[in-house]
Formats: C-alpha cells, structure tokens, sequence
C-alpha cells in the first residue's frame, strides 16, 4: 500500500537517510524502531510529503507520490499523522479541531462535520470534551483527540511519531489501548515507537533504522528474540 524505494534525505548535506527501503502492505502495522537521531521522525515526515527527499520514490497505491507534480494536500489527507507532541489548534475548541479536517479535506458541510467529529470523539472516549479547548485536556486526551482528528479524513496509512514519548507514563495506556483498537480494525499503521513491549504486541512487522537504511527488519519475535544483525541486538540490549 505505501512504499519507499532507495529514500536519500541530508540536511545541510549530512545524510539522514541513505536509501531506506519499506513497504507497508494493507492493513498491516509496522514498528519503526531505532536509536534517538536515527531519522525515525524524518522518515515520517519524508512519507507524508512534509519534507522534500533528495533522492528515491514513495509510492502510495499505485500513485508515485513522489513526483513533483503531486498535490501533496491531496496525499497528505491519504496518510494521516500524529506527532510526538500533540498539535492541536489551541484556539478551537477539541470538536472543531477534529471536525475541520471533515470540512477542510473532504468538504463536508458543518452539520455533518460536527456529527462525525462527535462521532470520532465518542470512538476515542473524549465525547464529553468536545466543547473543551485542548489546553484543558490531560496530555492522553490530548493526544487521542489528535488521532481522532488524523483519521477523521480515512486516511489510508496512518502515521504515528513516538505519539506517547511526551505522556506521563500513567496516561502511555489509554493512548496504546486505542492504537492497539485501531490495529485490530485493520487500519494500516506505520509507528515510531520507543514502547518496545507495545512494538512485541502489537506491530505485525518490525523494522531498525539505524545509519541511514533498514538494517533489519521482520516479525516482532524474530526481531525481539533472536536479531540477526549485531547492530539491532546492540540496540536492544538497551532496552532489557
Ligand atoms: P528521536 O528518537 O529522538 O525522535 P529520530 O529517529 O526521530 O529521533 P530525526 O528527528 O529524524 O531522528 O532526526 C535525524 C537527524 O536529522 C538528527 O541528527 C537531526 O538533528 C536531523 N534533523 C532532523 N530534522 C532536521 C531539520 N529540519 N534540519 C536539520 N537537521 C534535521
Ligand atoms: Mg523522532
């Protein structure tokens, strides 16, 4: 469904990412793992069109949308994201955040905007903050209305950047709970995470960024249990 061919992305012309190479089929959920500076966030952004790549091809669909001639609002209401620190609109209340995109991207008129928000945050468990603005929201609300907001457009890939780093660790569960719901829905995710035992539970497909290209990748067991390349079990052992 989504796929990076031989991604290059520097800055200031060092190198991030030197080649990456990661397909996400259907309905599948993917742990993106790998050490703080391993470009995790910068592939991310690079898929959903946030970041110019220097050099390779995303392909979503059947689409290259990679070409420059790509509406990238267009995509980017294909492939939702949620980053590390929620990115809420302060100045509207939690309804509105979520119902915009309806309004925005798919060009629903308010009323059924409004409903479907009410809806997406009722499915997230905040239907009674609908009014708040989020300030007065936990950081775990926060961040679920975040989510509800990202696929608020059915999206077809959802992106999720390390969306519980940022969380007291009492508010971490109520976050995954519904990224686990999500998944068991068969919405198609691609996460960076640092929740390894989340990554174990959850994800289908574990992949390591680590110098610039997917060093190893496969099934969580595989990965957790017995890794093949030195440089993951390096980088595991961080985290027994
Ligand atoms: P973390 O686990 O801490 O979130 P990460 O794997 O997401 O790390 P990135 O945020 O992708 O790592 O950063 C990878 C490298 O790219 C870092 O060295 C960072 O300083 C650099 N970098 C990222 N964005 C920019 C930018 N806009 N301008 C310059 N350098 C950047
Ligand atoms: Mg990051």
């Amino acid at each position: 469904l989504l796929r990076a061919e031989g991604l290059w992305k520097s800055f200031a012309g060092r190198p991030v990412l030197r080649g990456v190479d990661l397909t996400l089929d259907a309905h599948e959920v993917v742990a993106l793992i790998g050490s703080s500076g391993s470009g995790k966030s910068t592939l991310l952004r690079c898929l959903n069109l946030l970041e110019p790549i220097d050099d390779g091809r995303i392909v979503l669909g059947d689409e290259d949308i990679s070409d420059p001639r790509i509406d990238a609002n267009r995509i980017r209401s294909r492939l939702g994201i949620v980053f590390q620190s929620y990115n809420l609109f302060p100045h509207l209340s939690v309804l509105d955040n979520v119902a915009l995109a309806s309004r925005v991207v798919r060009r629903m008129p308010r009323a059924d905007a409004d409903a479907r928000g009410l809806a997406l945050l009722d499915r997230v468990g905040l239907a009674d903050k609908a009014k708040e603005h989020p300030d007065r929201l936990s950081g775990g609300q926060q961040q679920r209305a975040a989510i509800a907001r990202a696929i608020a457009t059915e999206p077809e890939v959802l992106l999720l950047d390390e969306i519980t780093s940022a969380l007291d660790p009492e508010l971490v569960g109520e976050v995954l709970e519904l990224v686990r719901d999500l998944a068991h829905e068969g919405t198609t995710i691609l996460m960076a995470t640092h929740e390894m035992a989340f990554a174990r539970d959850v994800a289908h497909r574990v992949a390591f960024l680590d110098g610039g290209t997917i060093v190893e990748e496969g099934p969580p067991g595989a990965i957790f249990s017995a890794p093949r390349e030195e440089r993951t079990r390096a980088f595991l052992t961080r985290f027994t």
